[in-house]
């Protein structure tokens, strides 16, 4: 292992209230980049692939909680553009599985203390995550989820068609497609600024010493036998002892340049976001009855988004079919939108595991870790996903948090199916 290199840089300063009026009194003349733009070295013990949310916070948490700081964070483009940027900002830990749940839950707990930690305005908002119900078999469902949720110390509260009435009394419960029957609400739930993410994490790693380098695309992988020993890339040849792919839906693209076939495949998924209005809605709001989302941002507008559009892709725009099932989704559940003009709709590529659950893991090549296969929930796990493929990295086994969460499992048969669905990635 090659001893830490990276020279000590200039900070970004402690952002404080103190500091704003500071700022607001001398013209705003001493504030420096957030993050420091390095040139790449030719040689690094950790080279991360993917300057995303997990590419992000797995290059922090190997700086600041491993002591691993002779790390690069390559990124093809700007960082922050691809899914981090892109996402409808929901975090929670309301899941069903057994593996799954304390996973989601640390990732909440991380949440919860981040940006004391960052020292970063990423605006995390607990204001609940609410699951609607429709049927009685549903209702069933979620009890069991929420029962199994409170087993395992996460909270987890039914609420009757009078309660949800009163926490959103924008729903129509008695629409005539899927009339609420009530709901579960998970009250520590909520949504984050996604781009604070990403410029948060850059800035906190950077400070620690990592290197972030942007518009630096890794077009190939140096190989000596079974054993990665660096990239290339469109910046020249990279040296590591450890490459870390960090790159959501070209997960199958890159592990494929080095030899490894996935099981991923890369879907699109939209998100819209309409005109502002007042509050109207201060809940993450779910139906459970098609695959519709909706929350309200700070500026006041309605963010919503449904299913995968259940085609391969790996283009980051989506189909007229699906912009009308999530409007027909949205106007049965909340009548009032339909008045809404949409302002903005874009895509993402997701890239879906077989079982709907993500893969953080060693693979059969020596030197190459892999951090993927979030599917359409990676956003929330950000933390979590940062700190136990550090964790992996830096030990060299994985986290126990994560250690059901191996390439291995698909071969094997022991895959984590959080639906239920079987192995079809367009239904996860
Ligand atoms: C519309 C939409 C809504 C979503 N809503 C939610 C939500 O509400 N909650 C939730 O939990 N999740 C949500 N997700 C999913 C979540 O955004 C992703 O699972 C997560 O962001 C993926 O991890 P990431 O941030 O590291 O990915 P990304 O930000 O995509 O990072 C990967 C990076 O790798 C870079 N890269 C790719 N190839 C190369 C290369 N060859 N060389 C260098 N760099 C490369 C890309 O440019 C990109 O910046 C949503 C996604 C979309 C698209």
């Amino acid at each position: 292992m090659s001893p830490p290199t990276t020279p000590p840089r200039a900070s970004s300063g402690r952002y404080s209230l103190w500091r704003l009026l500071r700022e607001g009194l001398r013209a705003q003349r001493g504030w420096s980049p957030a993050w420091a733009k390095a040139a790449p070295r030719p040689r690094y013990r950790v080279v991360i692939v993917g300057g995303g949310g997990h590419g992000l916070a797995t290059a922090y948490y190997l700086a600041t909680q491993f002591g691993i700081s002779d790390v690069a964070v390559l990124e093809r483009g700007p960082i922050g553009l691809g899914n981090v940027g892109r996402n409808t900002t929901i975090i929670r830990s309301n899941y069903f599985q057994p593996q799954n749940i304390p996973f989601y839950e640390f990732s909440l707990k991380l949440w919860e203390g981040l940006e004391q930690r960052l020292n970063f305005n990423a605006m995390v908002s607990q204001r609940g995550a609410l699951n609607l119900f429709h049927t009685e078999a549903q209702r069933d469902l979620f009890t069991r989820r929420a029962n199994l949720m409170r087993l395992l110390g996460v909270d987890a509260e039914p609420l009757t068609r009078a309660e949800v009435k009163a926490l959103v009394p924008l729903v129509d419960l008695d629409n005539g497609r899927y009339p609420v029957l009530g709901g579960f609400l998970q009250r520590r739930g909520g949504t984050v600024r996604h781009d604070a993410v990403a410029w948060g994490f850059a800035r906190g790693a950077s400070e620690a010493g990592v290197d972030i380098v942007e518009h630096c695309e890794v077009t190939g992988f140096k190989r000596d036998g079974e054993r990665v020993i660096g990239v290339a890339t469109t910046r020249g040849s990279i040296a590591a002892d450890t490459v870390c792919l960090a790159v959501a839906g070209h997960s199958s693209h890159l592990a494929a340049m080095a030899g490894l076939r996935l099981p991923i495949e890369t879907h699109v998924l939209q998100a819209f976001v309409s005109e502002g209005v007042k509050p109207v809605l201060d809940v993450v709001l779910t139906y459970g009855a098609g695959h519709f989302y909706v929350s309200q941002s700070d500026k006041g507008g309605l963010v919503f988004g449904g299913h995968i559009d259940g085609y391969n892709t790996y283009g980051q725009r989506g189909t007229l079919p699906m912009v009308e099932e999530v409007a027909a989704a949205a106007v049965t559940l909340l009548p009032g939108v339909a008045r809404l003009k949409v302002l903005r709709q874009w895509g993402g590529v997701m890239d879906m595991t077989m079982d709907g659950s993500p893969i953080i893991s060693s693979t059969p090549l020596d030197g190459l870790v892999l951090n993927g296969g979030w599917c359409y929930g990676g956003f929330k796990a950000i933390p979590a996903g940062g700190m136990t493929t550090a964790h992996l990295i830096a030990r060299g086994t994985p986290h126990p948090l994560a250690a059901h969460f191996t390439l291995g499992r698909f071969a094997a048969g022991r895959t984590i199916d959080e639906r239920g669905l079987g192995p079809f990635p367009y239904l996860h």
